[in-house]
This record gives C-alpha cells, structure tokens and sequence, in this order.
C-alpha cells in the first residue's frame, strides 16, 4: 500500500513537471477530434454563439515563436465564405488556402503539403460552398479571357446534372468539391501516405450561404 502510495505520488510529481511544457494547442488532436471541434465551431456559428477568441498582444506574443493550426482547409476565395469565421476559430488554428472554385493546383496541394507535412495537421477540408461562382461559371461554359479561363476549366461538374438551373449548380458544387479532394490526394504521395496511414484524414464539406451550416459529403467512392 505503501508502496502504491509512494508510486501515485511519483507519476503525480512527474505529470506535474511535464504538464506546464504542454499547452492545449502544443497536444495534436487525433482526425476525429479535430473534424468535431470544426463541426462545433461551425454550429456556433450558424447559431451567433460565438466562442470568445484570445487574440491578445500575449497570444500573438505566443504565436510568434511559431504556429500548430489543427486543421488545414482548402476553401474558395468567396468573400462570404470566410472559414475562420464560418468554424468560429481563433489566431493561428487554421491553415487556410484560398482560390476560387477550391480547385487542387499546384500551389494549393504544395501549400496542404506544408501543412501536413510540417506543421502535422492532422485533417484537410476541402470547402465549398453554395451557389459559387466559379462553378456556374464552369456550367455556363462560355470562354473566359485571362487566367479566369484556366481557372473555370480545373472546375469538374460532373455528369447528368438536373435540369433545373439551380438543382445543376448544387450538384455541380458537390461533384467539384469531391473531385477536386480526390485530386488533392492522388496528386500528392506525401498526403497519400498520410491518409492511408489515418494520421490525417481529408474530408469534404458544403457551407450553405442561407443557414450558414456545412454538410459534409462522404468522400469514399463518390469522388470521381
Ligand atoms: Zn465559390
């Protein structure tokens, strides 16, 4: 008894030395808790609840001597599709890319890369959301002058889209934003790797413009 008294002090003494080293962003969440604390955030959101961010002169004190973000999101650079805000999360939690349509070039796949790779995020959102632009743009079809012409032709609708205009554009929102994940992981064998070994996990998800919440897409076989 003794001795299992004197054992309990001694891991007691030791969590206690190791403890103040670790702060909560240094402890990197697993996939799982780290997509729920998206999934959270974006409920605030949506509800006005918004969480209290600590963006003091002693954060970004803290943040200077270097980043840990727990998620990695591939958005579009749609103004109103804003994912600190729409995740309700603070300074340094998210490493963001931004373009127009959330297409996987290669700028944006170097910079997920980075993410994981480095910094160990251990998951990546493509986002995209409704009524794009860049995907109606893609439907629409029409030649567009300059670097927008390139840009609307890595945009992937898929097929048999519903009739109806708005039903296409929803549809071809989905078929692009599943796409352009696939894409991200067959073009880039380090996050491959990383998938496949579940240390980071790629997931897909749709911000409604009307209720501000994300529904998430099942990736597995869907992604063409
Ligand atoms: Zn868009």
């Amino acid at each position: 008894m003794v001795r299992f008294l004197f054992r309990s002090m001694l891991c007691l003494v030791s969590v206690l030395l190791v403890a103040p080293s670790l702060t909560a962003q240094e402890i990197r969440p697993t996939p799982a808790a780290a997509w729920q604390r998206l999934k959270e955030g974006n409920a605030r959101f949506a509800a006005d609840a918004f969480a209290i961010k600590d963006v003091s002169k002693k954060r970004r004190a803290e943040l200077a001597q270097g980043q840990r973000p727990f998620a990695a999101i591939l958005s579009c650079a749609d103004s109103r599709v804003v994912p600190e805000l729409l995740f309700d999360q603070g300074l340094g939690d998210l490493f963001v890319v931004r373009v127009a349509g959330n297409i996987a070039e290669p700028g944006m796949i170097g910079s997920v890369e980075y993410a994981v790779g480095h910094l160990h995020v251990p998951i990546v959102v493509v986002l995209a959301h409704e009524g794009c632009g860049a995907v109606q743009a893609a439907l629409d079809g029409k030649p567009l002058p300059g670097q927008l012409g390139w840009l609307v032709k890595q945009v992937y609708t898929g097929n048999n889209l519903p009739a109806e205009k708005g039903a296409a554009l929803a549809a071809g929102v989905r078929a692009n934003a599943l796409h352009q994940a696939a894409a991200l992981i067959q073009q880039s064998s380090e996050l491959a790797e990383l998938v496949a070994a579940k240390r980071t996990q790629v997931v897909v998800g749709v911000y409604s413009l009307t209720t501000a919440n994300v529904t998430w897409l099942e990736l597995e076989g869907k992604a063409k």
